[in-house]
This record gives C-alpha cells, sequence and structure tokens, in this order.
C-alpha cells in the first residue's frame, strides 16, 4: 500500500504538468489554422457547451419522444406520431420545418413462441426467448415443429454431414469479446441475422434460429432486419435470446437430439406513404450551402429506441437548439433531417438525396448520430484526405468538450446517399461498448441513456454544425 501510494504522489504532479503543457502547447502544435479557429471560436464553443450541460434539454426531448410517440416501427401509427411530434418539437425551437414525404416498409411484428419440445426434466417443453427478425414472413399459423442443428458459420452449414432440409438451423455466433471495437464485433455477428436464412434456406431448411447480437448473456432477443435471397425460398426467421441459446447449445453438444416448435405471427404488408422531417436555420449569407445534421426516427419496436436512434434525433435537434438559442446566426443552412425507414434498408436517406429539390441545394457536409447516446470519444471525418488534414483543424475546440480524437473515416448509412455525390460525411463516435447490450432489444428505453452523456454529443455537433456554417469546408 505504501509503495501504491508512493507512485499516486508522484503521478500527481505529473499528470498536472501534463495538461499544463497540453493547454499551451496542443494548439500551437496543431498548426496556425487551429490556431486561428481556436480564437476565432473558443468562446462560443464553451458557451455552446454550458448551456448544453446546464439545460439537458436532449434528454426532455427524448423523454418526451419516447413517451409519446414510443416504438416507431417504420409504417407505424407511432411512426407516424414520431413524424408529427418532432416536426412540432421544431417549430416551437423556431426552426423552418418541413415533411418530404417517402413511401416505407410495413412489416408487423405477430404473435411469436418458440419452445424445445418435450425435453425439461419432466418431459415438458422448455420455452424460448425469441423475437422475429424484421421482414421475417410467418410460419403457419399453427406453427412448425423440426429437428434444429447448431451451426457457427457459413462453412460449417456447408460441411453438415447430415442434411438440413426441412430442419430448423441455429446460428450460434457470439460478438468476439476479444475486439475492443464492438462495432466490428457485431458486423461480423450479425452477418448470420442477415444472410443466414438465405443461406440456410439453399439447403431446404424449414426455418433459422440465431442467436442474439449482444456480448452479455440474457433474456432479452435482439432484432434487426433479415435479408432473403430472391432465388430462394423465404423461411421463418428469429433471433433467440443469448442465455437460451447457451442452454440450446449445450444440451445439442451433449449429444441431445432435440426439436424446436416455432411460431411467429409477423407479416409483410404493403407499403404505407411516410416521411422524412426537416427542420433548418437558414443560413444568413449562403443558405443554399447546407450543413446537415440527421439521425434516423423510426426505431425498432421492442423498446423505445432511446438510444437507436431516438438519442440521434434529438441530438440534432438540440445542436439546432442551442444555436438558435445562443442567438447565433450561421453563414450557411445548418439543417436538422430524421431520416425515416433507416432500419428497413435506409430508403429515407436515399429519397432524401435523390428529392428534385437537391438539385438547387449544396450540402458541403453532413453528420450523423446513430451509434448510440453514450459519451462522446472522437469523431470521424470522411471525404478526402485533404478535407481531412483541414478540418482536423477543428479537433482543439471539441477537446474541451470530451472529444479525444478526430479521425479520418466519418458517415452513417443515412448519409451515404449524399456522400456519394460529393458532400464530406461526419460521424460523431461515442463510446459503444455498452451500444449492443441494449441495441434492437426491449432494453432500449430512456433510462439506459445518460442525461449529461446525451447532451455533451449535441454540444459536439452543435460546434461542429456552427463552425462549418461560418467558415465553410
Ligand atoms: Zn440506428
Amino acid at each position: 500500500m505504501a509503495n501504491r501510494t508512493g507512485m499516486n504522489r508522484r503521478a500527481v504532479p505529473v499528470v498536472w504538468v501534463g495538461l499544463g503543457l497540453c493547454l499551451a502547447v496542443c494548439p500551437a502544435a496543431a498548426g496556425p489554422k487551429a490556431d486561428l479557429l481556436l480564437e476565432k471560436y473558443a468562446a462560443v464553443a464553451e458557451k455552446i457547451r454550458v448551456a448544453g450541460l446546464r439545460d439537458e434539454t436532449a434528454f426532455r426531448m427524448l423523454e418526451e419522444l419516447t413517451a409519446k410517440a414510443g416504438p416507431r416501427l417504420t409504417g407505424s401509427p407511432a411512426a407516424a406520431r414520431a413524424v408529427d411530434l418532432t416536426r412540432t418539437m421544431m417549430a416551437d425551437m423556431g426552426l423552418e420545418t418541413w415533411l418530404e414525404p417517402i413511401m416505407v416498409q410495413n412489416w408487423a411484428r405477430g404473435v411469436e413462441e418458440a419452445r424445445v419440445m418435450g425435453s425439461g426434466p419432466a418431459g415438458q417443453a422448455e420455452p424460448l426467448r425469441i423475437t422475429a427478425l424484421g421482414w421475417s414472413v410467418p410460419t403457419a399459423d399453427s406453427g412448425l415443429t423440426a429437428p434444429v442443428v447448431e451451426v457457427r458459420s457459413f462453412e460449417e452449414l456447408e460441411k453438415l454431414k447430415t442434411p438440413v432440409k426441412g430442419k430448423i438451423v441455429f446460428f450460434n455466433r457470439r460478438m468476439d469479446p476479444a475486439l475492443m471495437d464492438t462495432f466490428w464485433a457485431y458486423g461480423e455477428a450479425a452477418q448470420f441475422r442477415v444472410r443466414g436464412a438465405a443461406e440456410a434456406a439453399k439447403a431446404g431448411a424449414a426455418a433459422v434460429l440465431v442467436r442474439s447480437a449482444t456480448m452479455r448473456t440474457d433474456g432479452y432477443p435482439h432484432t434487426g432486419m433479415v435479408q432473403y435471397d430472391p432465388q430462394v425460398p423465404r423461411i421463418p426467421a428469429a433471433a433467440v435470446a443469448t442465455a437460451d441459446a447457451d442452454r440450446l447449445s449445450g444440451r445439442l453438444r451433449r449429444g441431445e437430439s432435440l426439436s424446436v416448435f416455432l411460431r411467429l405471427g409477423c407479416r409483410n404488408n404493403p407499403p404505407v406513404p411516410s416521411s422524412n422531417v426537416v427542420g433548418q436555420i437558414r443560413g444568413a449569407e449562403r443558405p443554399d450551402e447546407i450543413i446537415l445534421l440527421g439521425g434516423h426516427l423510426d426505431s425498432w419496436d421492442l423498446g423505445t429506441g432511446a438510444h437507436d436512434d431516438g438519442a440521434g434525433c434529438v441530438q440534432a435537434m438540440e445542436a439546432a437548439r442551442l444555436i438558435k438559442d445562443l442567438g447565433l446566426k450561421p453563414a450557411r443552412t445548418i439543417r436538422v433531417v430524421l431520416f425515416m425507414n433507416e432500419e428497413f434498408g435506409s430508403s429515407g436517406g436515399r429519397d432524401y438525396a435523390a428529392a428534385a429539390r437537391r438539385k438547387a441545394e449544396k450540402h458541403l457536409a453532413a453528420m450523423e448520430s446513430d451509434r448510440g447516446g453514450f459519451l462522446p470519444l472522437g469523431f470521424g471525418i470522411g471525404g478526402p484526405p485533404a478535407v481531412f488534414e483541414k478540418l482536423k483543424a477543428w479537433e482543439p475546440l471539441l477537446r474541451p468538450s470530451g472529444i479525444l480524437w478526430v479521425r479520418p473515416g466519418g458517415g452513417g448509412s443515412d448519409i451515404g446517399p449524399l456522400a456519394a455525390s460529393g458532400t464530406i460525411p461526419m460521424a460523431f463516435i461515442p463510446d459503444a461498448q455498452k451500444y449492443f447490450d441494449v441495441h434492437h432489444s426491449a432494453l432500449d428505453v430512456l433510462n439506459s441513456v445518460h442525461p449529461r452523456e446525451l447532451e455533451l454529443g449535441a454540444v459536439i455537433l452543435a460546434i461542429m454544425a456552427y463552425g462549418l456554417a461560418e467558415e465553410g469546408i
């Protein structure tokens, strides 16, 4: 203990000297452009942060969105309520608002039920906690019962000695906990959710169960979209909670041959009209040049989409509110776009970029927040390397609000189509260690969001949006 105390005594002054040096040296080290930006915008960046942290308005907006609209499945009445609600919220802030009509999918969840047959200690069925994947076709009304076969990869599926025709394929791939970047681990595991049904159907399977994409072991199934292959039959697809996936896997590995009963009542209904929601502060000098802030308004239906992507929507709205309430009059337009239909293939982002009125506009940059409302960590900037070099000069202005780094690479599914036509895509990157605990599950609700962490994301977006609206790119 004495030794540790001694180390701490030595460490404290070193830390403080380090911080002091950084304050004195970092801006100069970042180059003359960074110096100028810091001189010009440090005071306003601080005002934005102080106002944000004092008010925590982003969280109040999220409370309203999740309470009044609720789970906002694309094409649902709740998603329609969210359109009206967020437009009103932005109009009340004094933003110029409008709706851009689009058509969206209209998949509806129905009854969902699964059990391992005749398998409990007294021979009774053992329930499995499952949820249908978005776009899944239903089972017959009476459900289906079939032997279950576990695989951990597509290669394993291909090499199976026993045919899977008529069986349920159980993709039990874990998210790799050794990866620091949880999005990488998610990408690797989620391919079985996305493509599993199509691959299993090629081998003649009757249905698929997919291990939920989370590193937690618990009883909450995580949904998400399944993608069918038009060349093979569409088979029912459901996610199973990780605790139940482990239990099922354990028994299969002990050599039990098990059958699962699965019943899904989901329906793919015809597309319905919906909207992207837009609110903006018109630029005082160059109104046709736009800095876009966005998130997606639709969500999955198991929770209330508080992190995914209620957080991104309220952060974009809150950034605009902070700029407006501080009386700032940006030279270029700052536009908030709440995209619809991201979870069912991002058609809202594509339709926004393709709309006829875009021809008269020039989107300089687009920032998307769709990685949860957690503590800000970094900021990604896409586009050509020369643009990154230039925009990296903003880093010292973001640091006091918690951003640790600015790196090349940015964007997201909704702003991808704009980026394809030359807009610089950017992404605010929060700490995602906890994101997949709640993502697409019943745990994605308001109390999983922290008001200060959420607000700091809005602050970062407001500083970047205002700065770029003043300086251009
Ligand atoms: Zn999302």
